[in-house]
Formats: structure tokens, sequence, C-alpha cells
């Protein structure tokens, strides 16, 4: 069975050895995922080598993605790495404050703080176990009352509820990541808590920048983290400026509450995918596998509902980074996707026959799934340059396979992130119909078709220009 949904996961010190990797590969992770927030540089670029040397030996493109730390807000450092605070206290978070914290009041790393707050304001630290009431704020101190105490270990993450702090979504330390990241040629960037389309845009530009020398352009995923990235409004600006989104549930849930994630999750996958774009669900997917060999039965139901919310990937973070299962959390999150596909509905979206376009390949790629689903094609075959018809094929839920047939390895590599489609590399041609005769006998020896079948097959003549699919055939396998 070939499974649509696509899997992300996390390297980290559980999953960098040459032999665990080549296991991840194998048991279906299709993205790898830097975490930019941990490690050296150095760590990446041996890791980034290692992924394409893998890929190379098992022939089968793996895309990287370069997550970005972004803005972390949190407190400072305590005299003895942690306290106990008791809910009814009350505890100073003091911008100016020099000496390390006690139970009475802590140093803040984020000096913005005392001017993004007011009384009344609700402060959720440590992922939100945490829970400050502020009550005043004076000069630089910002007095709270403890309304959930705990444990609070050194440096823990601060997030405001409901949003509202003005941090920047891009640090100088990201932007020597990028550099990195372009070093190592990233396929996909994910940014951090961007609050706006001018955060997406500034880290594009900043990717593009440094990708010159490497004649490289990575996909800008947008993390959507924080309140004010889910307004209306805003969610679809910064989609029409990305490549895609990641429903971030982990600082997201901090931020609006958990409860509201599981619907927010629907909105955005649906409007990303009316919109040709790219969703990851991200976060406690997998999260008990950290440390036992089987998944909860609610794990399960949540990777089971993300295939059918229709998201292109499923992410996995410290299951795959330091978790104790690995390959075994991969092996069970691939049969939960599998399994779960073949129960999705299988229909061309009703408003798909309503649907108009103003780009020739574009409306190509819609008669190909159209002519296809009807047809009842084996497989459907897309000869492409940049991806861009392999997007808007993946957009529509039927579940024939669709094999994207390009010469860049670039093209190929982003693809593996796109549901529904499994990109092949061939070697470019300048005649057509050499092309597709070549296509099809490379899906002939990957035992896709075989004599009898029916199939339909995109491309561009003249070949080779991006954008430029302008014919549709439908083909009997002699
Ligand atoms: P993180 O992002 O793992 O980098 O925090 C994902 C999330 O917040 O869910
Ligand atoms: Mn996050």
């Amino acid at each position: 069975m070939i499974r649509d949904t696509k899997i992300v996961a996390t390297l980290g010190p559980a999953s960098s050895s040459p032999q665990i990797l080549e296991q991840l590969i194998q048991a279906g992770v299709d993205v790898v995922r830097l975490n930019f927030s941990h490690g050296t540089a150095q760590d990446h670029i041996a890791r980034a080598q290692l992924v394409r040397e893998i890929s190379v030996r098992l022939g089968r493109e793996v895309a990287i993605m370069a997550d970005l730390q972004g803005p972390k807000i949190r407190v400072g450092k305590f005299s003895g790495g942690k306290i106990f605070l008791e809910a009814g206290n009350s505890f100073v978070l003091d911008a100016s404050r020099t000496e390390l914290g006690d139970v009475k009041g802590v140093p803040l790393d984020y000096k913005e703080l005392p001017r993004d707050v007011k009384p009344g304001d609700v402060l959720l630290l440590n992922d939100g176990l945490i829970v400050l009431v502020v009550d005043q704020i004076v000069g630089e101190a910002i007095y709270t009352t403890v309304k959930i105490g705990g444990e609070l270990s050194d440096n823990k993450g601060i997030n405001k509820q409901s949003g509202g702090l003005t941090a920047p979504a891009l640090t100088s330390k990201d932007m020597d990541d990028i550099k990195t990241a372009m070093a190592l040629q990233a396929d996909y960037v994910a940014v951090s808590f961007p609050k706006n389309r001018t955060d997406m845009e500034m880290a594009r530009q900043l990717c593009n920048v440094a990708g010159q020398q490497y004649k490289h352009r990575p996909s800008m995923i947008a993390k959507i983290e924080r309140a004010e990235a889910i307004r209306p409004s805003v969610l679809e600006e910064i989609l029409d400026v990305s490549d895609g989104i990641m429903v971030a549930r982990g600082d997201l849930a901090v931020e609006v509450g958990a409860a509201a994630v599981p619907a927010l999750q629907k909105r955005m996958i649906h409007l990303a995918r009316e919109r040709d774009k790219i969703t990851i669900t991200a976060t406690q997917m997998m999260e008990s596998m950290i440390v036992n060999p089987v998944p909860t039965r609610a794990e399960v139901s949540d990777v089971a509902n993300a295939v059918l919310d229709g998201t292109d990937a499923v992410m996995l973070s410290a299951e795959t980074a330091s978790g104790k299962y690995p390959v075994e959390t991969v092996q069970m999150m691939a049969s939960i996707c599998l399994e779960s596909e073949v129960h999705e509905q299988l229909q061309l979206d009703h408003a798909f026959i309503n649907k108009t376009f103003n780009r020739i390949d574009q409306s190509i790629a819609m008669g190909a799934l159209f002519t296809a689903y009807h047809l009842g094609c084996k497989a459907i075959v897309a000869l492409t340059d940049s991806g861009s018809t392999a997007l808007w094929m993946s957009r529509q839920k039927i579940h024939i396979p669709i094999y994207a047939v390009t010469p860049r390895v670039a093209s190929q590599r982003k693809m593996a992130l796109y549901r529904n489609i499994r990109p092949l590399l061939m070697n470019s041609s300048e005649d057509r119909d050499t092309a597709l005769l070549e296509a099809e006998r490379l899906l002939i020896s990957r035992g896709v078709l075989q004599a009898g079948d029916i199939y339909a097959i995109t491309c561009g003549e003249p070949m080779g220009h991006p954008g430029g699919t302008n014919m549709l055939k439908i083909v009997r396998v002699n």
C-alpha cells in the first residue's frame, strides 16, 4: 500500500546515528526537521549531510526542513536552578533585576515584557503549567499573583494569554541560522511565531538573499502559534505569502487555550487547501511513545483525525529527537495514516465543478484530476519542473496516486511534503514524445503501471519551462 499523508520527523540525539537515520527513512520519514532551538550549526550540517547520503543510497529523496527558533520569551535563572511557586503568593518578574531569582521574583530574559503587559493580563509559564495574573507594573518590575503554582526552573518560556507580545519573529540568532540553513540547502524553512504577513515576507527575503550564492530558494512554512496569527484576515494574509503553515499546537494551545485548538486545526487545514498551500500538523501527536513502545488510543485517534482533516503531513518532535522508540514511532504513525486514508471519503469536492482558473497549467491539472477520477485511471503522471502542477493536483482528495516526474532534484525534494504526491527524478528531455515514453517506462519499471492500465499524463510543450504545462493525454499501456 502507498501512503498519501507524509511524515515529518525531528532529528536529535536519538536519531542522528547513520543506522537509526537509515531505519527512520526506511520506516517512512518523508521530511526531516532540523530544530534550530537545539544544537550547533555543525550538528545541523552533519545531520543534513547524512540525510542526503542515505537518501541517495536508498533511492528516496527526503526533504530537509530548517525550523528557526524565533523569539523565546523566557524568565532568567534562579540561584538554586529552580523554585516552587505556591498559589496565592506574589511573584515579581523584573527586567532590571541583576541577582538570580528566588521564590519572590526572577530576572527576565525578555526585557520588553513590562511594556507588553497591563494589570489583569494572564501570563503562562512553562507551557502553561504555571499561571500568573498581573497586578501592577512599576518601572521594569511586573508584580503578579500566582494563580496556579508549581515548579519553575531556569529559562522557562512565557506566553501571554490571547497574545500581544511585541517581540519580532526573527532574532539575530535566526538570521545566522538562515545562513546555515541555506548552506545546507534546506528545502523548507519554518518560521516560529510570525504574527503577520510582514514577518513571513521578511523571512523569505532573508532566505533568498542568503540562498543566492547557492542558487537556492527554499519554501517557507509559517508556524501558526500566536493568538495574533489566527485572527481571520491575518491567517489568510500569512497563507498568501507562505508556501505552507504548521499547526503548531504546542505554543498555540498556551496562547489560545488547548480547547480551542482542534477546531482551529480544522479551519487552518481547510483554508490552506483552498488556497493551494501545504499544512503540517505538529506537536504531541505520539507523545507517550517518547517513553512507551505503544501509543495511547487518544494519540492514534489524533493522528487519524489530522489525516481525515486533510493535512499534508503529521509531525514528530521529541518522539524521534530524543525518545526511546524513534523507529517504532514512525512505523506506527505510518500505519495509522494508511489505515485512516482507506476510510477517507473519496470524492471530488462539490465546489470543484464550479472552480474557475486563469492559468492554463492549473486548468490542465484540474482537467487531469477530473478525467482520471471519472475514467478510473490507475495513476496520474505530471511531468513538472517546479512542482506546481503536482501541488494543484494534490489539493483534491482522490485516491488515485499522483506521480510527479521532474528533472530537478530540488523540486523532487519539495514535493516529498505534498500529500498524495510521489516525486520521481527523470533526465530532462527536449522532445515531448521521448519524455512521455520515458516517464511511462519509469512507472512500469517501478511496478506502478502494467499492460492494459489507463493513466493520465500532463506536460508542457515546449518542454522545460516552469509553469508551461498545457497538455493532457490519456494513455493505455500496451
Ligand atoms: P516548537 O513548535 O516545537 O518549535 O515549539 C511547535 C509547536 O509550538 O507546536
Ligand atoms: Mn512552538
